[in-house]
Order: C-alpha cells, then structure tokens, then sequence
C-alpha cells in the first residue's frame, strides 16, 4: 500500500495548506506537459495526483489515516459511500428479488452496511474495542437454498404457461398487432413455488446476526466512519463481500466539553480561595491533576493544562484541558462569617481599593451642573 504523506513529502501531521502546497510544486515538476515522453514523470504524476486526492480532502485523508494500513484506499476513493444502506433497511427488498439480486448473473460484489455505535468521552479518549451484530444473509439450511419444502418442485405458472411472457393480441382494421410483457406472476421466471419453506418462507436465505469486533482508534470524534474490510454483505454469485462501516457518536460529557482535541471544563473554588489562592485536584480523563490558582484569581480566568486533553488523531500527543475559573459566592451566612465580612469590607474601603474606583465612577458619571 502507497504511504500518500512519502509521495507528498511532507510529515503527517501537516496542515492542510501544507498538503496543498506540495503537491502543487510536485505537480509543476512531474506534469506531462513538462515532461513530454517521459513515462516514469508520468506515473508520478499519476501517483501524487492520487495521493493529494486523499490527503488534500480533510475527510478522505482522516479515513486514510485510521484505516489505510488495513484497506484499500483506491476503492474507498472511487466507491465513496454511495451504494451504502441501512443494515436494517430493505432487507425484504433483498430476500424477495429486489432489483439487485436479479438483474444480472454475473458475480457482484455485496452491499455496504452502516452500523451506528455509541460510546462514551472516555472511551472515545483511550479508544476501545466493540462488538456490533451485523446482519448477514446465508443459505437456508432447511431447505437448501432452494426455497422449497422438501418433497415438493417449483411449479409451472398458470399464468404464462412456463413461458415467462405473456402475449397480448389486439385486432384492429389495420390488422393483427401483439405484444408481450413479463409475466407478473413468476417474474418471468415460468415457476412459481407453491409450497415455499416454512423455515425461510421461500426465499432460500436466512437473516442471521454475525459478531464483528470494531477497534475504535484513541481519539476518534463524533461521527467518524470505521471501515471494516470485507464485514458487509456477502456478495453474490462468488462476487466480494461489502465493507462495514461503523459511525461513532460521542456521547456528551456532563464535565468536559470538547473542542477539536482540546476539552473545556470549569473548576469552582470559594471567595476566600480565589483571594488567598490554593491547589485543587482536578479529575481528568487519564487521571487526578493538581492545578496551583495564584492569589488573586479572577471569575472567568481560564488555566490550562498541557497535554491532557484529548489524543490528537493526524498527529502525536493529545491537545490541552482548558480549565475556567468559577467562584462561589457564598448564600448562607453565619452571623460571624457575616461580622468577618463586614470587618473586610471596612479595611477595604480604608485601603481606597474598589469601593474607591465605584465612588469615583459614580462622581464621573453625576451630570455636570
Ligand atoms: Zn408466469
Ligand atoms: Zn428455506
């Protein structure tokens, strides 16, 4: 498998704009118009084309780096995600001759499922494996396959005879005319089963519920699709099996809010606390952490803790826990937690400290006579 970042030249964790600019010069140097007849300036064309389609598109390129090891990211690439359905979806449509199982006779590859998993902050933090039951169609074992109860054939169709079509003839005074139309009994197909398996009511396959183990990468963000190769519906007539496709949804945290890598969270402390100063111990997800708030701290200051947010997914290290200060007012007072008060107020206003700037304020503010 091609490593798109070597092609590009630049280091994995990139910016985007970084992304782009490489490959514009590469695209200068290796593009056929400057290298005429020259095939290997034309496959490398070719390759950082490709590569700057993945990498050059934020979605794609988060795709490639959580399972471009494992994949195949060319086909990732040209299927997208069209032809993906809900794995609860129109399973009867499947089971009954929807358009897809009888349009053709050659091999076809099976369809893309789409699973949804919810997990929670900390699991999307140090990642986590789950199982998720997919749905998977196999040869009914009761019957065979053939769909019939045992003892009994399909049976020609009253309809049409066993032609499959049905011939219509209108007379006119210009002459005879006919036409023929799919029977609509059989399908066409000139049988029909009348005595269809109890087991899978004729259909010959069976709904069955495969465990899959997904690995959820650390880091992983609120809607992000897990591609599992080769897990989606088996394919028909020998063709491949579909892939599975796991969306995660993040559940929210009741403390920590997340932006990006980074998480937010407020942390309280009294009046008295915010005045003197202290060390609280703040719970994160990978463990207690001691945060030093100097004398003096103000509502609203924010402190930030290096490192300890969430892991970064295009590039090492994780991004930063943001703490931002609350300060608790007290409601209830004692009468001496009262007297204290008052005591600090008097000093304060001895001091000319804030009650002095109010005074002042409210003296600029009077309307000049
Ligand atoms: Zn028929
Ligand atoms: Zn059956």
């Amino acid at each position: 498998m091609k490593d798109y970042y070597a092609l590009l030249g630049v280091p994995r964790d990139a910016e985007q704009e970084e992304i782009k600019k490489a490959y514009r010069r590469l695209a200068r140097k290796y593009h056929p118009d400057m290298n005429r007849g020259d095939k290997e300036a034309a496959e490398r064309f070719k390759e950082i084309t490709e590569a700057y389609e993945v990498l050059g598109d934020p979605e794609k390129r988060r795709h490639y780096d959580l399972f471009g090891e494992a994949g195949e990211p060319s086909s990732f690439l040209h299927r997208g995600f069209e032809g993906m359905r809900d794995p609860f979806g129109d399973i009867f449509n499947f089971f009954f001759g929807g358009e897809r199982a009888r349009s053709s006779r050659a091999p076809r590859r099976g369809s893309d499922l789409l699973a949804v998993e919810e997990i929670s902050l900390l699991e999307a933090y140090s990642g986590v494996t789950r199982t998720v039951e997919v749905p998977r169609h196999e040869t009914c074992k009761e019957c065979g396959g053939d769909g019939l109860q045992s003892g009994f054939a399909l049976d020609l169709c009253p309809d049409c005879g066993g032609e499959g079509r049905i011939t219509h003839t209108r007379r006119s005074s210009f002459g005879t005319f006919t036409s023929s139309t799919t029977c609509r009994r059989c399908g066409g197909r000139g049988e029909i089963n009348t005595h269809p398996c109890r087991a899978c009511n004729g259909a010959g396959l069976r709904e069955v519920m495969d465990p899959v183990e997904v690995h959820v990468p650390p880091g992983v963000e609120d809607g992000d699709r897990i591609r599992v190769a080769g897990r989606g519906e088996s394919g028909t007539l020998g063709g491949p099996p579909g892939d599975l496709y796991v969306e995660i949804r993040v559940k929210e945290h009741e403390c920590f809010e997340r932006v990006g890598s980074d998480l937010r969270a407020s942390v309280n402390v009294s009046i008295v606390e915010a005045a003197l100063g202290t060390d609280v111990v703040i719970p994160t997800l990978n463990g207690n952490e001691s945060l030093h708030i100097p004398p003096g701290s103000q509502p609203g200051q924010v402190f930030r803790l290096k490192g300890k947010g969430m892991p970064r997914m295009h590039s090492r290290g994780h991004g930063d826990l943001y703490l931002v200060l609350d300060v608790d007012v007290p409601r209830n007072l004692t009468a001496e937690q009262r007297n204290l008060l008052k005591e600090f107020q008097r000093l304060e206003n001895d001091k000319g400290g804030q009650r002095g700037y109010m005074e002042r304020l409210r003296k600029a503010m009077r309307p000049q006579p």
